[in-house]
């Protein structure tokens, strides 16, 4: 599907009231025709929502900045049309249409700037995100809506970020992590905006994998029927995702049973009574299942299990990043006396790190030495990332 030559009507806008915010252009775009996508509609999911095409307004905010060439983003409206385009066709067959309401310029304070490319300098695998985000004006975002911050680069690490809290914001980094741009990371991330979790079950390539192996850099990446029927109920209230925390009403051992209220070995919302309705929906939503849908018990203890592995990392999505202390030691300490040479790392600690973990100069590093480097890289003593990544 080409993207249709002229989408744009240019009109000038000025913010008065945020010295961030410069005088700026603001693309309206007229339309890019929902009705090119109208046949592609997949349909059919059971118990779905109609099918007529919902469309999303879109702010789009491209960073701009003299200190920094990672934040400074070189798009150009035929780069952005072309982004849209694809993100269009990866949402066609759910219906789904990403309008471009505005696009404008945000200038990004030096010191913050100065912070960003800064921390890539010293973990090129992870942006400071934070810093970044705080700094957005929250009076511009749009609020019935979605809101896209794109910059330039966010590193080696990742391509895009979903930040549901406090805004729903989606970040996205022109060029991706290959170095160039791919915008099916941008319809992922909206997919997150569109409640979405990674898969725990589909694989082929499907939009809203993570970064499992077997995820291929195409230009469009299947949905499922579940993931449209889920994604266009929050479609429907206009708005980005923001979770909401459900107690669990058992402890973990018991919980299944607890919820499979018929017994039958499969777990529904409809078994379910009044109290559990948002626990179970909120359940199957990370299982990337629609609340009409079921889990088996297999599949709810495939997701504990995921789970209690990220949680030893972090807290969610945690990515294992290096081998445990444990393991390094188990392997490399032959003599057992709790220390490893240099000798008895090599192989498994890069010189360079372990310099930097024997603060004493002794030749010998600790678990706790190594601990302390870990955490400076935002690792941990399991070899996972500490802060939860964003998505
Ligand atoms: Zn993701």
């Amino acid at each position: 599907m080409g993207s249709p030559s002229k989408p744009y009507h240019r009109s000038m806008n000025t913010w008065h009231n945020n010295p961030t915010l410069t005088r700026l252009n603001r693309f309206l775009i007229t339309a890019l025709t929902s009705t090119l996508f109208a046949s592609a509609w997949a349909g059919g999911a059971k118990g779905s929502l109609d099918s007529e095409t919902m469309t999303l307004p879109v702010r789009v905010f491209l960073a701009k900045s003299e200190v920094s060439n990672k934040i400074n983003c070189t798009m150009s409206e035929e780069d952005l049309a072309e982004v849209f385009t694809v993100v269009n066709e990866n949402w066609a067959p759910a219906n789904i249409h990403w309008s471009l309401e505005s696009v404008q310029e945000l200038r990004v304070e030096p010191n913050v700037a100065h912070e960003y490319q800064e921390s890539l300098k010293t973990n090129p695998r992870r942006a400071n995100m934070k810093v970044l985000i705080d700094s957005f004006p929250n009076d511009q975002r749009l609020s019935k809506g979605f809101n896209v911050f794109i910059v330039e680069s966010m590193g080696k690490g990742a391509g895009g970020v979903f930040r549901p809290k406090p805004y729903g914001d989606v970040i996205y980094a022109h060029q991706s992590p290959r170095g160039f741009a791919v915008p099916a990371i941008l319809a992922h991330e909206l997919g997150h905006a569109l409640s979405l979790p990674h898969t725990v079950f589909e694989k082929n390539n499907n939009l809203m994998m993570g970064s499992a192996p077997g995820r291929k850099p195409t230009r469009v990446k299947p949905l499922t029927a579940s993931q449209i029927h889920l994604a266009r109920i929050q479609a429907k209230q206009g708005k980005p995702f923001s979770p909401k925390f459900y107690k669990s009403p058992s402890p973990k051992k018991t919980l299944f049973a607890k919820l499979d209220v018929n017994s039958d070995g499969t777990l529904t919302a409809a078994e379910n009574g009044e109290a559990h309705q948002g626990f179970v929906r909120n359940l199957l939503r990370q299982a990337s299942r629609a609340p009409h849908e079921s889990l088996t018990k297999d599949e709810f203890d495939l997701m504990q299990m995921r789970r209690n592995r990220n949680q030893q990392g972090s807290g969610s999505n945690g990515r294992r990043v290096g081998p445990s202390i444990d393991s390094i030691f188990a392997k490399g300490d032959a003599n057992q006396d709790g220390k490893l040479s240099r000798d008895e790392a090599s192989g498994q600690i890069p010189p360079r790190n372990f310099a930097m973990s024997d603060k004493d100069e002794d030749g010998f590093i600790t678990k706790e030495d190594i601990l302390a480097t870990r955490k400076r890289f935002g690792l941990n003593v399991e070899g996972f990332r500490i802060q939860s990544r964003p998505e």
